[in-house]
C-alpha cells in the first residue's frame, strides 16, 4: 500500500462539472429517459445545490442521484467519485475519511454503499464456461470475539467457496468468493468447505444454468496450493487482515465481493464499471446496514456470556 502522501498526489481533481457528466452517461447511456413516461427530453433545474432535471412531457422532476446508490446522501459528488477512485486501493474507510475530508461514519457508510452496489452487480454474474471451484474457511483472524471463539473450539470457522470462470489459457476472468450459509455464527453444523453440499449450494446460486458438472473442477484445499485459485485465496485473506484487523460475519461476504471486484477489473476500466454499478443500483440506508438480519444474534452472544459468568464466579 502506497503513503497516503502519495495516494493524495495520485488522486485526480474531480470537478463538479465532470461527475455530473459522469454519472449522467452511466445512469442513462443512451441519453435521459423519464423514469415515469420514458420521454427523452428534459429541462434543467439549477436552483437547488445539485440540478433537477424535469421531464418536457409530464414535467416529472427527477434528479442524477435518484435511484442510485448515492441517493439521499449529503456528502458533495466529487466526494463520492474520490472514494470510488480509491475503492481500487481498497482502503480502510478510516483512511478514507483522511483523505477526502469526512467523518469516520460517512467515510465507513459510503464504503459499504460502494460494496452494496458491487454486490448487486455480482449477482447478475453467473460463472459460466470452464469453472474450478475450491473450499476455504475464513477464522476471523484478529477478530477480537469470534476468532477467540473460534480458537477455543466453540465455533467452526466460516466456509467460503472460491469459483472462477476461466479462458482456455486457464487465467481467471471472473471471480467469486461465498460464504457458505450467509453469516450466522452460531451453527456449528455448518457444511464442510470442500464437501458436496457447500459445492452445490454455491452452484445453485453462482453458477449459470446448464454448465455440464465435467466442466466444473474440484481443487483440493490446502495452504500450499498453487493455483490461481488458492493464492487469490490467500490474497483476499492477507488483505482482510492487513488492511482491517480481521472482519466479523456480519459483513464478511461485502468485503469479499469488493476483493473479487477489483480482482477481476484490475486490468481493466474499474472505476468507470463502478461508477456504472453504483447509478444503477438502488441505495441501501445507514440502519439496514447495521441493522439486526434474519440470523444473526449479536456477535459477542457467547462470548459476553461466559465473561459474566466467570465474573459472578469471582
Ligand atoms: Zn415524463
Amino acid at each position: 500500500m502506497p503513503s497516503r502522501y502519495l495516494i493524495q498526489d495520485a488522486m485526480p481533481r474531480f470537478g463538479q462539472e465532470d461527475c455530473e457528466q459522469a454519472l449522467f452517461a452511466a445512469k442513462w447511456p443512451h441519453g435521459f429517459l423519464c423514469p415515469r413516461c420514458g420521454h427523452s427530453q428534459y429541462y434543467e433545474i439549477s436552483s437547488r445545490q445539485r440540478p433537477l432535471l424535469e421531464c418536457r412531457s409530464c414535467a416529472h422532476q427527477t434528479s442524477l442521484t435518484a435511484g442510485t446508490v448515492l441517493e439521499g446522501s449529503r456528502t458533495p459528488l466529487t466526494k463520492w467519485f474520490q472514494a470510488m477512485f480509491l475503492m481500487q486501493l481498497g482502503i480502510s474507510a478510516r483512511l478514507l475519511a483522511e483523505l477526502i475530508g469526512v467523518t469516520y461514519k460517512t467515510a465507513w457508510l459510503m464504503n459499504h454503499k460502494l460494496r452494496h452496489a458491487i454486490g448487486a452487480w455480482d449477482l447478475e454474474q453467473p460463472l459460466d464456461g470452464d469453472l474450478q471451484l475450491l473450499g476455504e474457511y475464513y477464522g476471523y483472524e484478529y477478530h477480537r470475539y469470534i476468532g477467540s471463539l473460534i480458537a477455543q473450539g466453540a465455533l467452526k470457522p466460516q466456509p467460503i467457496v472460491v469459483g472462477a470462470s476461466l479462458n482456455g489459457a486457464g487465467d481467471i476472468v471472473y471471480l467469486k468468493m461465498k460464504a457458505v450459509e450467509g453469516p450466522e455464527v452460531d451453527d456449528t453444523t455448518r457444511p464442510d468447505a470442500d464437501g458436496e453440499e457447500a459445492a452445490e449450494r454455491f452452484t445453485q446460486t453462482h453458477v449459470a444454468n446448464g454448465v455440464a458438472d465435467d466442466r466444473i473442477e474440484r481443487l483440493e484445499r490446502g495452504h500450499r496450493g498453487q493455483t490461481a485459485l488458492h493464492v487469490a485465496w490467500r490474497e483476499a485473506v492477507r488483505w482482510l487482515t492487513w488492511t482491517f484487523g480481521g472482519i466479523g460475519p456480519k459483513h464478511l461476504q461485502a468485503y469479499l465481493n469488493e476483493f473479487c471486484f477489483r480482482y477481476i477489473l484490475c486490468r481493466n476500466d474499474m472505476l468507470a464499471e463502478l461508477i456504472a454499478c453504483c447509478a444503477t443500483t438502488e441505495t441501501i440506508t445507514y440502519r439496514r446496514l447495521v441493522g439486526a438480519r434474519s440470523g444473526i444474534r449479536p456477535i459477542p452472544w457467547a462470548f459476553r456470556r461466559s465473561a459474566r459468568s466467570q465474573r459472578h464466579a469471582v
